[in-house]
């Protein structure tokens, strides 16, 4: 019987070259559930855009440490992402479809809305000054 629970922790500086490391290690902790190419591919890209939001708007460019804890239980994976930026004023606007605060770096507003098609769950939980963090979940073999 497969055991019904497993935990990790990477803390890591905010800095772009990071994003990939990020992305294969919880790509990498999924694989003991075998999942689909798309599976993994879903996961990839949802922590690519919570990383890189992270490094662009928590951190606005400075480097201090991105924590991503994944965890499993059963066939889920849970995975969270957090930093202790600048943190998000309203939360609900933030993750509107085309909402941004950076149209000026090219930036099209549409990462949340990315994790949220990706992942079967997304919350986000923010304080001002204090720092952000996104939760997501996402059940493999679905
Ligand atoms: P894109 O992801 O398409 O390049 P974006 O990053 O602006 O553009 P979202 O990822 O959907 O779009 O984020 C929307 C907005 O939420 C951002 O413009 C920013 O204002 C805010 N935001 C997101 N993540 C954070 C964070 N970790 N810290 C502070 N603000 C954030
Ligand atoms: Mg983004």
């Amino acid at each position: 019987m497969m055991e019904n629970s497993n935990e990790m922790m990477l803390i890591f500086d905010s800095r772009a070259e990071n994003e990939g490391l990020a992305r294969i290690a919880a790509a990498a902790f999924c694989t003991h559930l075998n999942p689909t190419l798309e599976e993994v591919s879903d996961l990839k890209t949802a922590v690519s855009e919570a990383v890189t939001n992270c490094i662009i708007h928590g951190y606005q460019g400075e480097v201090c440490k991105i924590r991503m804890r994944c965890t499993r239980k059963d066939r889920t994976i849970y995975v969270d992402i957090e930093d202790d930026g600048v943190g998000i004023p309203d939360v609900e606007k933030a993750m509107e479809p085309l909402y941004t605060t950076r149209a000026d770096q090219d930036r099209s507003g549409m990462g949340f809305t990315f994790m949220e098609a990706f992942m079967d769950e997304v919350k986000v939980t923010s304080s001002v000054g204090k720092g952000t963090c996104v939760h997501m979940s996402k059940k493999i073999g679905n």
